[in-house]
């Protein structure tokens, strides 16, 4: 039998147990480094499958399948984490953690990479190489990626490439979103405090409004991305708190700013960062004002190698004809799995799960959130394939 045969009949045999695996993880959700419960099924379920196994950055775990032959490694990655939303979802299987959702998702993302595990060692003596499998934890906010690569995720054997990928309800049922070099952009967060003095309300001129001095800030740090930055290269700074004061008639002595800057290019990145600096310290200078910036690199741009982009589609197109889209645009949203793709090449793509007859059409992070789980096989089957051909070439 053809291998493309034999693995499409593996994928089938598979599939219900992808399905439970995914029901069951949403049953349970767990919230970043807390994933207890997902994390020792995760690993039970590798072991008995003669996978190895290793726990790291506290509920990760890396599994490693060895082929019979040797050769490259190449990983997988699917990250473990649920939210803190409240389930408003009438399914059979939502969470029965109240303030606790897999609202991203992610309950998915691990049933896939556990059925690519399972199907993929029925093909482990004639694998020419090893392949890695990363379930990494924290992908929400806290950061999982980080500690699994300083953990040495990608050593031990070295992996050579890595896919990684998302389930979009952005896209229909079944389609495999694509899309060379950036598709989701850095996120950095930044936190202003405006050193002023205060004063009295009529009599502004005894001290040195923050307020005031806060605003001007707000507007020039807004021209840094309309005016300076190239009109093509996506760029979005937002300030989503600016706190000061508390009554009517009294300037208080500083204002808290915050905001989240997010680009897709790491040069126009680290432009922002610098011009930001200069902006604030010669306005606070010229306005006679201290100031204090904290600025957080939180998490790099996620960016495609385009010969994984190709493995990718080739196989979408040998799996489902006509599955492949190309994304002619990025998420301005981040994922984490951005540091992995800084350390080796491999492509990140989005799998299709809107399907409005089913009334799967809310966002991630809804909780309303579901999906399509028809598409769950889909995504095992592609990243078998594009695993082992990555093998090869
Ligand atoms: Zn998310
Ligand atoms: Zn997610």
């Amino acid at each position: 039998m053809k291998l493309e045969n034999q693995l499409k009949k593996e994928v089938q045999k598979v599939s219900n147990r992808v399905v439970e695996w995914r029901r069951d993880f949403h049953r349970h959700p767990e919230l970043a480094f807390q994933e207890e419960r997902t994390s020792r099924k995760v690993r039970e379920l590798l072991t008995s499958w003669g996978i190895k196994t290793e726990t790291v950055a506290q509920t990760g775990i890396i599994g490693l399948l060895e082929g019979s032959n040797r050769g490259k490694t190449v990983a997988i990655r699917a990250d473990i984490d649920a939210l803190p939303i409240t389930e408003e979802t009438n399914l059979p299987y939502r969470s029965q953690e109240e303030g606790k959702m897999h609202a991203c998702g992610h309950d998915a993302h691990t049933a896939i990479a556990l059925g690519v595990a399972k199907v993929l060692t029925k093909f482990k003596d004639s694998l020419d190489g090893n392949i890695k499998f990363i379930f990494q934890p924290a992908e929400e906010g806290a950061g999982g990626a980080k500690p699994m690569i300083e953990a040495g995720a990608l050593d031990k054997p070295p992996v050579e490439a890595i896919f990684g990928f998302h389930v979009w309800p952005d896209l229909p049922s079944g389609k495999i979103g694509l899309k060379k070099g950036p598709i989701m952009a850095s996120a950095d967060d930044l936190k202003l405090t405006i050193k002023g003095q205060g004063a009295h309300g009529a009599r502004p001129h005894q001290g040195r409004d923050p307020i005031t001095i806060g605003a001007d800030t707000i507007v020039a740090l807004q021209q840094l991305v309309s005016r300076e930055v190239e009109a093509r290269q996506p760029t979005v700074l937002s300030i989503g708190s600016f706190q000061a004061g508390s009554t009517y008639n009294v300037i208080p002595d500083k204002a808290v700013i915050k905001g989240t800057l997010r680009t897709l290019n790491p040069e126009v990145r680290s432009y922002i960062k610098e011009r930001m600096t200069e902006v604030i310290d010669s306005l606070t200078q010229a306005l006679q004002a201290d100031y204090e910036l904290e600025y957080n690199c939180q998490l790099p741009p996620t960016v495609n190698t385009p010969g994984y982009i190709e493995v990718l589609k080739e196989v979408a197109e040998e799996v489902s004809p006509g599955s492949s889209i190309v994304l002619n645009e990025a998420s301005m949203g981040s994922e984490d799995f951005g540091y992995f793709l800084q350390e080796v090449p491999g492509a990140y793509f989005m799998l299709g799960t809107r399907n409005p007859d089913q009334g799967v059409v809310h966002p991630i992070h809804s909780s309303k959130f579901d999906l399509d789980e028809a598409v769950l096989p889909l995504g095992v089957e592609i990243l078998c394939h594009s695993v082992l051909k990555s093998l090869i070439n």
